[in-house]
């Protein structure tokens, strides 16, 4: 089941559904073509396979179409990028520019990765069109080359908001003919602590723009943010099955000590049904050193982590992508925007410091409306935090246990113990678990 939209009767994989031949399904209506974009980004979404809007897209995109400013709550999964790609790029080929080089379009984004793969969109969906210029000016890339970049004339501008307003400071942006503004992951770049960062920037920008603002969140400082930095905003609350996370099965294993975490982990990389996983650590020398031990254990493992040079986590990511990393030992900030559709697993060897991190971190898997498995390793300390996720996501997560590797731990353990069969015996190619739903809490 993808993303589900409502009026819909059908819950097919949209990207994937038969068009054609002995196994085609009945003609859908396409509500792509209804939505009021031009023929050519018709064109390009056809290119990419999708078949159907996402339901993000079917509301914002008529939204943003006609002018009006938007607030968007929806999470990275449900093909928010496109929602304000498509009608962004609508506006900049309709519409005559003004004279200058400035961009037109300027897309915020928390992290570089998530910056550049809102650039390849941007190329994706703008490659029937003629002269979209895009460019990114991301954090950790030398400035020669952008400087050189910002000179030349550019409609699509993608950035991270602290390497944007260096050079805005040095006068090497010209915001004049701007006419769109998108804030992505816009709670995100304040936890980051983006705050004055974007205030200075979105001043700089004519009052004319239009702002569309995507954000996990509009509750809190989004919130107030989003009221300084627009007019009249529509707002628009997506409550898919994606953002619900119902296509990722959650699960919990308690660990008594690191040296039972370990195992656990090892066991739980060895099951067939992996595709490739995350394994996100608290800190980035974690990460390095699980990495180390996991490639020495015989897994296709690399670390993903701030620490590291651009060209550095480029290279990872691109392995990531072609398959021949099967397992990514990340930290939050790295991790964050990566969509990889074989990421089968996510495994949190340590808790996140705050729930909505728990939330994009399981966002990793189940991308594009697959099925994802999340599992977070647990010890007695981390019974506050669970809770705290719980609550965040309205959703208790289900004790598991590994036969053989039981926790002394009880914790929330499950109700019957499990028959003992040694670990990673021979014959095993799943590991056997029994759960127990925890008893709902009130929020
Ligand atoms: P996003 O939330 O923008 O990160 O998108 C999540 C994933 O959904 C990406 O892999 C997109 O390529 C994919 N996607 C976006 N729109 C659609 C659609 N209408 N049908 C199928 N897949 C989509």
């Amino acid at each position: 089941m993808l993303f589900s939209t409502p009026g819909a009767d059908t819950t097919e994989d949209f990207a994937n559904s038969p068009s054609s031949g002995p196994n085609a399904l009945p003609a859908l209506p396409n509500r792509f073509a209804a939505l009021g974009l031009n023929a050519n980004l018709l064109r390009a979404i056809e290119a990419t396979g999708y078949t159907e809007p996402t339901p993000v897209q079917e509301q914002a995109i008529p939204v943003a179409l006609a002018g009006s400013d938007v607030l968007v709550s929806s999470q990275t999964g449900s093909g928010k990028t496109a929602a304000f790609m498509l009608p962004a790029l609508h506006r900049l080929s309709a519409g005559q520019a003004a004279a200058g080089t400035g961009p037109r379009l300027l897309i915020l984004t928390p992290t570089r990765e998530l910056a550049l793969q809102v650039t390849k969109a941007a190329e994706v969906y703008g490659k029937f069109l003629r002269r979209i210029k895009t460019v990114a000016i991301l954090g950790g890339m030398p400035y020669p080359v952008q400087n050189r970049l910002l000179r030349q004339g550019i409609d699509v501008l993608v950035a991270t908001p602290g390497r944007l307003l260096d050079h805005l400071q040095r006068g090497r942006i010209d915001f004049s003919r701007l006419e769109m503004l998108v804030l992505d992951e816009a709670d995100r770049m304040l936890d980051m602590g983006f705050i004055d960062d974007i205030e200075t920037i979105v001043a700089a920008t004519p009052a004319t723009r239009q702002t569309l603002l995507f954000s996990a969140t509009l509750d809190g400082t989004v919130g107030k943010l989003a009221a300084k930095m627009t007019r009249s905003p529509k707002r628009i609350e997506i409550s898919s099955a994606h953002a619900r996370h119902e296509n990722i099965e959650q699960r919990l294993h308690f660990a008594d000590d690191l040296s039972h975490k370990n195992k656990l982990l090892q066991f739980l990389l060895r099951d067939a049904s992996i595709n490739q996983a995350v394994v996100f650590t608290a800190t980035k020398r974690d990460a390095d050193t699980l990495a180390h031990s996991l490639v020495a254990s015989g897994f296709a493992a690399a670390a993903l982590h701030g620490d590291m040079r651009q060209g550095e986590r480029n290279r990872t990511l691109n392995a990531v992508r072609s398959g021949g990393v099967k397992v990514l030992v990340a930290t939050d900030v790295a991790a964050r925007g990566i969509d990889v559709l074989g990421i089968s697993h996510v495994i949190n060897f340590d808790l996140p410091r705050q729930a909505e991190d728990y939330v994009h971190r399981i966002g990793r898997t189940g991308r594009a409306g697959r099925q994802g498995v999340a599992i977070s390793l647990a010890s007695g300390k981390d019974i506050g935090a669970i809770r705290q996720i719980e609550r965040y996501t309205a959703h208790p997560i289900p004790v598991h246990t590994i036969a053989g590797l039981e926790p002394r731990f009880a914790g929330r353990a499950p109700a019957k113990k499990p028959a003992g069969r040694r670990p990673g015996s021979p014959r095993s190619t799943s590991y056997s678990t029994r759960n127990r739903t925890a008893p709902r809490r009130s929020a």
